[in-house]
């Protein structure tokens, strides 16, 4: 008799993490876009970004921002920094876009992706590792707040036509939605949370989903929001869904109350 689990034996797809080499930059903040009231696209350039590459739909840069410029590498990486994801670049030509959450007056990112005058400097390090999709999900569902919109639109760059699935984001109220290109198979839904918690309205959505709401196949999960979105996610995509570990990413890309938060990998 045949093994039912042998049809199953290949998936459609698989996660490879891929080392690269650390790099340091020196860019300029080149342009800057407001997208809504509370999230802003900006452009780096410089020659240091000749070159540059990330292969990752949720690979991660540090960003660094130093009060005067830095004479050495040392310099440079002693200043604060903080976490962003590459959403689009130009390794000839020397610019990359980051998009920047605004969230207060509190931090240094986000004060910095706000106010800082064009011309001023900033350091890029990274990134130092990718996590490819090598082959081809049968669905996608795709969850985050504002900080997970670059990953999240890089991730709906790499759906063909025929893709399938869902993408839920999470922000404010309808001034402040941010809208996602995806294939026509794929819906986009964005979540309000008011006047609540960050993280609240998203993980209230996850938790309406069943099992009868898992798409067929192979899915590949990338939910990312404040870190008690971890719970949620997982126990939607493992518990509810039955993904395997391997074939999802589930981050806490910030932590409510701490600085400079660094998630786990
Ligand atoms: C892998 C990875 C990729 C990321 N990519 C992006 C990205 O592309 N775009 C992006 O905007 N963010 C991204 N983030 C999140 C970003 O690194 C954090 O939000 C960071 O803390 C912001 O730094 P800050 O200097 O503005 O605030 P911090 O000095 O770190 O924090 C100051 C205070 O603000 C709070 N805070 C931090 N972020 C938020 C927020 N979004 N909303 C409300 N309160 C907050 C903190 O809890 C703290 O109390 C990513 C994080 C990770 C781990």
């Amino acid at each position: 008799m045949s093994d039912p689990n042998s049809l199953r034996a290949t998936t459609s797809f698989r996660l490879e993490r891929q080392p690269l080499d650390l790099r340091f930059r020196s860019t300029r903040l080149a342009a800057r876009q407001w997208i809504t009231p509370g999230y802003v696209r900006i452009r780096l350039e410089g020659s240091d970004l000749i070159g540059f590459d990330s292969p990752g739909s949720d690979d991660h840069i540090r960003v660094f921002f130093p009060d005067i410029e830095p004479g050495s590498v040392d310099e440079l990486r002693a200043a604060p920094s903080r976490e962003y994801t590459p959403l689009a670049w130009d390794g000839e030509a020397g610019w990359l876009d980051l998009e920047f959450a605004l969230h207060g007056a509190e931090g240094v990112a986000a004060p910095w992706a706000a106010t800082a005058e064009i011309g001023a400097f900033a350091g890029v390090g990274g990134p130092r590792g990718s996590m490819l999709i090598t082959g081809r999900p049968d669905a996608w569902l795709l969850a985050g707040d504002e900080t997970a919109v670059p990953a999240m639109r890089r991730f709906a760059h790499l759906m063909d036509e025929g893709a399938v699935g869902r993408i839920i984001v999470e922000v404010v109220d309808t001034e402040h939605e941010l809208p996602i290109d995806a294939p026509a198979g794929v819906t986009v839904e964005q979540v309000h949370r008011g006047g609540a918690a960050s993280g609240t309205a998203l993980a209230a959505r996850l938790d309406t989903l069943t099992a009868a709401d898992r798409p067929n196949g192979d899915v590949f999960g990338f939910v990312a929001a404040e870190q008690a979105i971890v719970k949620t996610g997982r126990a939607l995509l493992i518990d509810r869904w039955g993904l395997s570990a391997d074939q999802i990413v589930v981050k806490g890309y910030w932590k409510r109350g701490e600085s400079e938060y660094h998630a786990p990998h």
